[in-house]
């Protein structure tokens, strides 16, 4: 039995003493094989239809409320605790990506074609699964209430949004009501395992994802004369368009864009009439962001036209920046030094990658956490690559951290 003791000091979350060393322990072996099966039946974003049944589940089983289906595939659970408090939204993510996974990689390597936890998804579940049965035990000394929130289709940016769109911070919602605060964590692979980043501000880019469609006048390749040829368009823009990060943005800004894709013709002889570009453009600032986008737009209509030819541009998705409020992270920055020792956290640097969470963050100011999971003496093994391993301590290094910050944060105050 784990040790409770009062340590006065009215709603405090240090009043609340719990052995966190030993409540992880007793659930370490529990959790890892959550996480291995998990990993061995990935589900694609939206149809997280197993892994929602088992996380409903374990949610019920800990002693919460549980409501599924909320933005398709999404459940959530509360933990009502029995005094005064606030309202604290925890946020995991549960969806595998579209990737052959090595199997020589893992023992426990993924048992379906084509799909893989190769974003660490199936740890954040069973972290959050873990935190939410070591919470529901202290109910009743808890103050306020957890809203855990267990997201479909973070991979294809919807799910944060779908589950709004459901009611989830409307009061009579899934969620009971709009939370005071939101946290969430993502492993990471490239950082050192065992540790937690923590920073203040911006620290996830913001998305816009792009299309393009180029269209000339197709043609026979031996009579290029007679035709408007898209593909060499095409490749003009890539490269004009490049411009626009090194020579509009200020140097001190940060701006990517990248065209992921570019489809067009079907045989080595033949002039398509058509190119069609994806890409993706990662901003941090609004100005340079609405800068890009308009930029885009003007240079490719006026090259296609030089080169008489016509481009269209549309963004087919677009999700904010994250940027981790200032004084919460510097809450999340002590609890974390709490639950791992001074040497266990380190400043989290801002990187390029997007994430949906800022969707919730955007509603109600949060803070997003990194924890490292990088394999030691091993190469690099990154995030949507078929190679992509974690150290498994990341899962006990997130379950201390996700908890002490929960419980620092619930006190009124
Ligand atoms: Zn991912
Ligand atoms: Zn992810």
């Amino acid at each position: 039995m784990a040790e409770r003791e009062k340590a006065g000091g009215a709603e405090q979350g240090a009043e609340l003493n719990i052995n966190l060393n030993q409540e992880v322990k007793r659930r370490e072996d529990e959790m890892i094989r959550l996480r291995r099966d998990f990993h061995q039946h990935p589900e694609l974003s939206f149809a997280e239809d197993r892994t929602s049944r088992i996380v409903a589940d374990r949610l019920e089983k800990s002693g919460l409320k549980v409501r599924t289906q909320v933005g398709k595939t999404g459940v959530v659970g509360i933990l009502e605790g029995n005094r005064p408090g606030r309202t604290v939204m925890w946020r995991a993510d549960m969806d595998a990506l579209p990737l052959q996974e090595d199997p020589d990689l893992l023992p426990f390597h993924s048992e379906i074609q084509g799909v893989m936890h190769a974003c660490g998804h199936d740890a954040h579940t069973a972290i959050g699964l873990t935190v939410a049965d070591i919470l529901a035990r202290y109910k009743n000394d808890l103050p306020g209430r957890v809203m855990f929130v267990f997201q479909p289709g973070e991979e294809v940016g919807g799910g944060a949004r779908a589950m709004l769109a459901d009611g989830l911070f409307k009061e009579g919602g899934p969620g009971g009501g709009r939370p005071d605060v939101t946290l969430g964590l993502h492993v990471g692979s490239l950082f050192p395992a065992g540790k937690a980043l923590v920073k203040a501000g911006p620290l996830m880019a913001a998305v816009d994802t792009l299309a393009m469609t180029i269209r000339g006048k197709g043609g026979h390749a031996a009579t290029p004369h007679l035709t408007i040829d898209p593909v060499m368009v095409a490749c003009e823009l890539v490269v004009a368009l490049q411009t626009l990060v090194s020579r509009e943005v200020p140097p001190m800004s940060a701006a990517v864009l990248t065209w992921g894709a570019i489809h067009s013709g079907t045989k080595d002889n033949i002039i398509p009439v058509e190119a069609h570009m994806m890409g993706t453009l990662r901003t941090f600032e609004p100005e340079v962001r609405r800068h890009m986008l308009e930029r885009i737009e003007t240079m490719s209509n006026h090259l296609a036209k030089a080169f008489r030819a016509e481009a269209t541009f549309r963004v087919t998705e677009s999700l904010p920046p994250v940027i981790n409020d200032a004084a919460l992270a510097a809450r999340v920055w002590d609890s974390a030094i709490r639950a791992l020792g001074t040497d266990g956290v380190i400043d989290g640097g801002q990187r390029m990658g997007s994430e949906d969470m800022s969707v919730f963050m955007e509603e109600v100011p949060g803070c997003f956490i990194t924890i490292g999971a990088a394999r030691p003496g091993e190469t690099l093994r990154p995030h949507h690559s078929p190679l992509f391993a974690m150290d498994e301590i990341c899962l006990e290094t997130g379950v201390k951290v996700a908890t002490q910050t929960i419980l620092d944060l619930l006190p009124n105050r």
